[in-house]
């Protein structure tokens, strides 16, 4: 036995995952299910690094020097667990079992605490960046116990993008946390892109850019606060030029927006926190509103604004639509940060947000310089902030936004253009500086139905009026 790390599932993510591996100087051993795969990647990859490929799960482990490491990337769900449950009778003491696909994390926790029985390792790992990040180095966010960090840290971060000199891999925190938070990286990721796609809308549809010009004003942004790599691919998506028509490639898109269901989650387990992740939903549902063809072809009817306004200024509505998505999106991270604090606290993490959005900066989708930002928000500060939107750097910056995201929003409901991402972004951040809420008519509404009870302003305990009865109030513990 001599391979250091073993890679099983080879396609496109294993493959170049293994490769990686390879190219880092690590003897590498590949295996998966249909031997055809094996042989193309050693075929037309073989001479790029040292491989040990093999034939059945048996070989695969023999090939691994103690204490093995092997990385699963097959199709989450049902096939991890097939894999998991053909490798782990072969498997010894200390040995890694290594998830790296995009597996629920409460599957990660219930297949980390039974291996755990047998003595196995097993990291679920979140590992963000597509086909390209696997192979040059992607954001890699491991879980599971911090031992086995000791040992398959040090290869991770060797494979992983780097940023600065600094590798973008990090220990999140035991059992399901590295999912978790690539969860709500995704999460995040799905709030980023509606955003952008809010801003081409306004930009396009109320002030009539052409996607040739829009890919310019992206191209710009891209140099400011904005930095990214969704922003640039945006730039790159927007002048491209349908070679078949002559048409812009985006007017030959079919506008309904497809997902693979990470997003959801984070929604889903949001609600079970009990997080406003409002960013993030409401990006989930307008791909949902998007994919609505029956009802949107039967809407099309439907009466809009009787007058629309003009934009007389067009580069002073583009930088307004630029402020209104850089607020927007400063509040999207502020609740997926949310989420993941909720997270740690409810499943016992221990997990540093400084770190999170230090190994966001590279590799991975939502890779942007604001992250810098953050690491430093968190890093710096004595005490963590209540919320991102608290932290000094971003409390500035979305004041420097105020009239602009404001007058965003107020165009976008004027004109009859959907904003939904920088309305319920706009809300959350009002409904977060009031003093007073309109929460306190719905508890009056509660207790007037439903007896739910409510807490007065200024005694403790709690309350009931007798509605039905005197309307007099009984203190009720
Ligand atoms: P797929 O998700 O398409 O999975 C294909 C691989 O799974 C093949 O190697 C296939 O083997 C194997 N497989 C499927 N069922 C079984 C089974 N029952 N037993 C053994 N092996 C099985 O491949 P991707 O490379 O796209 O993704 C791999 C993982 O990485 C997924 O979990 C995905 O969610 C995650 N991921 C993907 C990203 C991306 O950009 N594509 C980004 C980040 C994570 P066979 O060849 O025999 O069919």
């Amino acid at each position: 036995a001599r391979a250091e790390i073993g890679v099983t599932g080879l396609a496109v993510m294993g493959s170049n995952l293994a490769r990686n591996f390879a190219s880092k100087g690590f003897v590498t051993a590949v295996h998966n299910r249909t031997q055809a795969r094996t042989d193309a990647l050693i075929a037309e990859h073989g001479g790029d690094g040292d491989f040990v490929p093999s034939t059945s799960a048996e070989e695969f482990v023999a090939s691994l020097v103690k204490p093995r490491r092997i990385v699963i990337m097959v199709k989450a769900g049902g096939p991890t667990d097939a894999v998991i449950d053909e490798l782990a009778p072969l498997l010894e003491d200390g040995d890694i079992l290594i998830d790296g696909g995009n597996a629920k994390f409460q599957d990660t926790r219930r297949r980390e605490a039974a291996l755990r029985e047998q003595g196995i390792h097993f990291v679920g790992c979140g590992i963000s960046g597509g086909e390209e990040g696997a192979l040059l180095g992607p954001s890699i966010m491991p879980g599971g116990s911090k031992e086995s960090y000791d040992s398959l840290g040090p290869m991770l971060e060797k494979i992983s993008a780097h940023v600065d000199g600094e590798p973008c891999c990090t220990h999140i925190g035991t059992d399901g946390a590295g999912h978790f938070v690539k969860m709500v990286h995704n999460g995040i990721e799905y709030a980023d892109m509606q955003l952008i796609a809010e801003a081409y809308d306004l930009l396009r549809r109320g002030a009539g850019l052409t996607p040739a010009e829009l890919a310019d004003v992206f191209a710009e942004w891209n140099r400011g606060d904005l930095d990214s790599f969704l922003i640039e691919i945006t730039a790159e998506v927007l002048k491209q030029v349908d070679a078949e028509t002559g048409q812009p490639f985006i007017d030959v898109v079919v506008d309904a927006a497809g997902m693979k269901g990470t997003g959801t989650w984070t929604v889903q387990n949001a609600l079970d926190l009990g997080v406003p992740v409002s960013g993030i939903a409401e990006a989930v549902f307008a791909r949902g509103l998007s994919s609505l063809a029956e009802q949107r072809a039967a809407s099309k009817d439907l009466p809009g604004p009787a007058a629309a306004g003009s934009v007389d200024d067009r580069d002073a509505f583009v930088e307004d639509v630029r402020l209104a998505l850089y607020a927007s999106k400063i509040v999207a991270y502020a609740q997926g940060l949310d989420e993941i604090i909720a997270g740690a606290e409810e499943f016992g993490w221990d997990i540093d947000l400084g770190a999170v959005a230090r190994i966001w900066r590279g590799g991975c989708i939502i890779r942007a310089k604001f992250l810098n930002r953050i690491t430093e928000a968190y890093d710096s500060a004595a005490q963590q902030p209540a919320s991102l939107l608290l932290a000094p750097y971003f409390t500035d910056a979305i004041a420097g936004t105020q009239d602009a995201w404001r007058r965003t929003v107020v165009f976008a409901a004027t004109n009859g253009i959907p904003a939904p991402g920088f309305s319920t972004a706009l809300a959350y951040y009002d409904g977060l500086r009031s003093e007073r809420l309109p929460a306190a008519l719905i508890q009056g509404q509660r207790d007037f139905f439903g007896a739910h009870t409510y807490r007065r302003v200024d005694r403790d305990g709690s309350f009931h009026t007798l509605w039905s009865g005197d309307r007099s109030e009984v203190a009720t513990d």
